[in-house]
């Protein structure tokens, strides 16, 4: 058996760091640098978010800035793909295609190189938490918009009070969640 099969179960909210009342009065931050920081903790996350993909065709990771980035460039390189930068506007050094998302209190706007998909590649989107979906709602829209083709997001954390994961699945995304959360 491979150090891999025998690894412990790990409870993944026990070492995740619940912050109240930031960045704002009434959020509980969810905090995975406490995770992160876990060996066996930071392996059962990427393999959680990556096994149920192992074996079907994808192309691409695309992870959201910026804690999209440590684990979708984990979940990249376990299954041998290449990733995509899903940044903030105005970070991106070459030709890009942009989508504003709403926030509580007007708008922002996520970015991917205009180049970076290719129509018809099969792309796997990751980012720690899915909230309201917003920010996820526009990475995907960006990923079709190039022509490529959303197999699946995948975020450690759902926080189902706020609705994201049913308003990507209501989108004919599959949504693939580890842990959840309640409120806000
Ligand atoms: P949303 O667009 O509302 O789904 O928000 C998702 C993004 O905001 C993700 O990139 C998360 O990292 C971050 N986020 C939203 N709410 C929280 C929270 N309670 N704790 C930690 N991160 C959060």
């Amino acid at each position: 058996m491979s150090a891999r099969q025998q690894k412990p179960t790990v409870d993944l909210k026990r070492l995740i760091r619940t912050i109240p009342d930031y960045p704002k009065s009434g959020i509980m931050f969810r905090d995975i640098t406490t995770l992160l920081l876990d060996p066996q903790g930071l392996r059962a996350a990427v393999d959680g978010l990556m096994l149920p993909f192992a074996k079907m065709a994808i192309d691409l990771i695309a992870g959201i800035e910026a804690r999209g980035f440590i684990l979708g460039g984990a979940v990249a390189h376990e299954l041998g793909k290449g990733f995509v930068p899903v940044r903030k506007k105005g970070k991106l050094p070459h030709k890009t295609i942009g989508q504003e998302y709403q926030l509580e209190y007007g708008v922002d706007a996520v970015e991917i190189h205009a180049d970076a998909i290719a129509p018809g590649q099969r792309v796997l989107l990751i980012d720690d938490l899915i909230a309201t979906g917003g920010t996820a709602e526009a990475a995907i829209e960006l990923v079709r918009r190039s022509g490529g083709e959303l197999v699946a997001a995948a975020f450690i954390i759902d926080l189902p009070d706020l609705g994201g994961s049913e308003r990507l699945k209501a989108r004919g995304v599959a949504v693939h969640t580890l842990i959840s959360f309640g409120g806000h």
